[in-house]
């Protein structure tokens, strides 16, 4: 079902080494809005020492990010040194080929993480990558966004009664 991830949890720092490991995941790609960063640009709690476990795990990351605001995406991947794309046009395929040839590894051994289903969950499973879907960091919303959430939810509930 191109609406449902592979896994569904709270938050990025939820998804263990172990659970990577399983998968066969060696690389991931992340979101920023509402996935790393809340509405007031507040990065999640115990993001850094998430990403330090991933890092001397030898799993690699990059950022893809919808957004166009080079400094607030620049502020997360400069945090984590890790690079980044902005004005990604998930979920086209486009940006996410682009970071896997900077990752370097096959579609299947790469995760993307994200809190939007239109975006980055459609965009992963297009790109036959390991969809993850976190819950958004932030209540608050883009107009745009929140347009999407009540469809969003019922994709949700539809997807944990089928499991
Ligand atoms: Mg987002």
């Amino acid at each position: 079902m191109i609406f449902y991830p592979k896994f569904y949890c709270q938050k990025v720092t939820d998804i263990s080494v172990e659970y990577l490991r399983k998968n066969n995941i060696k690389a991931i790609i992340l979101d920023v809005d509402n996935t790393l960063l809340d509405f007031d640009l507040n990065i999640i709690s115990g993001l850094e020492e998430w990403y330090n476990e991933i890092k001397i795990n030898n799993i690699k990351c990059i950022i893809l990010s919808n957004s166009n605001k080079e400094k607030k995406i620049k502020m997360v991947a400069d945090l984590l040194n890790i690079p980044f794309i902005k004005f990604a046009t998930k979920p086209l395929k486009r940006g996410f080929k682009k970071a896997q040839k900077i990752l370097g590894e096959k579609s299947q051994n790469i995760a993307v993480v994200g809190d939007q289903i239109f975006t980055d969950v459609i965009g992963a499973n297009r790109s036959k990558m390991f969809s993850i879907l976190v819950k958004p960091v932030a209540s608050k919303d883009l107009w745009m966004t929140r347009f999407k959430r009540p469809l969003e939810n019922l994709i949700i509930k539809k997807y944990l009664k089928s499991r």
